[in-house]
């Protein structure tokens, strides 16, 4: 039942720095977590571990009951198109439009044409833009070019949502509707991991709160508020 377990995880960079000492966690099908933490408190390499994106220096990373940690390297593409993830940036590709962008992720997985067709419409009405679909990115506010960014996130259907400060970029307005959306998907059994900085957004909206200190879990609460003042 756990999405995601965290046994004794550890990470050095290669220059020294002991950016995670020893995260224990389990997350449950259909949890929302928020990830806090000061800058440099480790959020952004914790993130990167459920992904794959960085491998631990130690310990064991379940993710739907397989140890990514041992992945071979051939197989890490395959784990990352099971794993949603957007980007503060958004990292749409400008030459493409809106369909496009979005049924790219379904063709690497060489899904049938008329399934990623009907699959890219109904994430595209999701996300509430389907009337943008022959849009391009730099035709579309910040906002809307993160809510492409969720529907590609999500075409796949992956278990887990990994989110690095998806409102970063955005306005306060925008940064709610972002919320509306991640809260339908989240309605739809999509376990979503967030790492944020926005206090408004998870003092409002409440959550799990995993707060991120050196590298340590620090705090761990059911419905948490941001518990900072920066
Ligand atoms: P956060 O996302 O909370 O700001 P990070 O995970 O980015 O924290 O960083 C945690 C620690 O690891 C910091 O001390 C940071 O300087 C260090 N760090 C991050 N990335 C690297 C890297 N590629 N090489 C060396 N040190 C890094
Ligand atoms: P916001 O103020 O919400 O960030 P913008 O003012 O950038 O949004 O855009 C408002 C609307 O105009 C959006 O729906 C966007 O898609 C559309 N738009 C913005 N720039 C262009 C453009 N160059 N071509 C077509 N549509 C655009």
């Amino acid at each position: 039942e756990d999405v995601i377990l965290m046994e004794n995880v550890w990470k050095a960079y290669p220059n020294g720095v002991m950016a995670l000492n020893g995260i224990d966690l389990s997350v449950k099908q259909g949890e929302f977590v928020y990830i806090v933490g000061p800058s440099g408190a480790g959020k952004s390499t914790f993130i990167k571990m459920i992904f794959r994106e960085l491998k631990p220096t130690r310990g064991k990373i379940f993710i739907n009951n397989k140890n990514i940690a041992n992945l071979r390297e051939r197989q890490v593409p395959y784990f990352r198109r099971k794993i949603g993830v957007v980007f503060q940036d958004f990292r749409l590709l400008p030459k493409l439009t809106v369909y496009e962008n979005v049924a790219f992720a379904l063709e690497v997985i060489e899904e049938h044409p008329r399934q990623i067709k009907r699959r890219v419409m109904e994430v595209l009405d999701l996300v509430g833009l389907k009337h943008k679909m022959r849009s391009f990115p730099d035709q579309l506010s910040g906002g809307e070019q993160q809510r492409v960014s969720i529907a590609r996130s999500i075409c796949n259907r992956p278990p887990v949502l990994i989110a690095d400060e998806p409102t970063g970029n955005l306005d306060p307005e925008t940064s709610w509707q972002i919320m509306d959306v991640f809260k339908r998907i989240n309605e739809q059994g999509t376990t979503i991991v967030m790492a944020t900085h926005n206090r408004d957004i998870v003092n409002k909206i409440r959550h799990r709160v995993l707060a991120l200190e050196g590298g340590m879990i620090v705090r761990d609460q059911q419905e948490g508020d941001y518990g900072y003042e920066d």
